[in-house]
């Protein structure tokens, strides 16, 4: 499933090609024809994300999409149109076309291929979203229950020094007030989170009404890096340990965002993570085995030799 990193990379392309342009959205499939009929020929004016959740403001109207485990956009356009071909889960490289103009200047894109849920489109691309879990268009206090019930994103402060994320909502648009809040506001909300939870601490990293934004591969990761047991309940965690986490998994992801893949393992070599798929074989670091287990309906990597407290 795509993490958070994959999230943020999304609106910012989204921002990059679509904000504050008159777009026309549609649904091929037909499964969102009556979302896509209210957020067509508006302009979108700030694409978001918080945890795994993607949201495109539209004056009131709110789209919001979750990829989920299937989910991805893919970015088709002329030489104006700068885009990353595909974003979320992966998906078979487009192939090049000549591009070709209605009388209006706009782009003609392709016939929608295979089930697109929805396909939006500016005057020099556009973007077919295949296989989401979600994609609703919300009011403004529906958008607002829903990130009332998320955890604090690492990805949402800005560098340190700094309050504000250089991504984020400009001032006067929606949701402005609920996201001025600094790396010691989300930080302390997520040492809160854990102080309320028993669950362990592994259970507690994918709950993203603790933290939002992680996955099963910055939560094993970032487990193992910071030598923590992974059963370790989540209340019992110390408060310094607890926050040289949260360091770790804001590094992590911030790094997510700028390669836009995750590599855990900064030394050179084919090895991009240090124990997430690496069960049975022997730890980089101390030499004993990795383990595995379910936890939760996912998987579980850790090293017994590293992570004992
Ligand atoms: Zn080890």
């Amino acid at each position: 499933m795509p993490e958070g990193h994959t999230l943020h990379r999304l609106a910012a392309q989204i921002n990059t090609v679509f904000a504050g342009h008159l777009w026309r959205v549609s649904s091929p499939q037909g499964r969102f024809s009556a979302g896509a009929e209210r957020l067509d020929g508006q302009v979108p004016q700030h694409a978001e994300a918080w945890g795994k959740h993607l949201f495109v403001h539209l004056g009131p109207a709110v789209w919001q999409v979750h990829l989920g485990l299937y989910g991805a956009f893919s970015f088709r356009g002329d030489a104006d149109f700068a885009a990353e071909a595909t974003i979320g889960a992966p998906r078979a490289a487009a192939v090049t076309f000549e591009p070709a103009y209605d009388d209006g200047g706009w782009l003609i894109p392709e016939p929608p291929k295979g089930a697109v849920r929805a396909r939006v489109s500016g005057r020099h691309g556009w973007a077919d979203l295949r296989g989401p879990t979600t994609c609703a268009v919300l009011d403004l206090a529906e958008y607002q229950a829903v990130i009332g019930r998320l955890g604090p994103d690492p990805l949402r402060q800005g560098p340190p020094g700094q309050d504000m994320p250089s991504q984020e909502t400009p001032a006067g648009l929606p949701g402005q007030g609920l996201r001025g809040r600094t790396e010691a506001d989300l930080r302390g909300a997520f040492l809160h989170n854990l102080t309320r939870r028993r669950i362990s601490i592994a259970a507690a990293l994918m709950d993203q009404a603790v933290i939002a934004g992680v996955g099963n591969i910055y939560r094993a990761e970032s487990l193992f890096l910071e030598r923590l047991d992974p059963h370790t309940p989540s209340n019992q965690v110390a408060p310094e340990r607890a926050s040289a986490l949260w360091d770790r998994l804001t590094e992590q992801l911030r790094d997510g965002v700028a390669e836009g893949r995750i590599r855990t393992v900064r030394t050179r070599g084919s090895r991009r993570h240090w124990v997430y798929k690496h069960q049975g074989t022997p730890c980089k670091r101390c030499g004993a085995v990795i383990e595995a287990a379910e936890l939760v309906g996912r998987r579980l990597y850790w090293c017994p030799g590293c992570q004992r407290d």
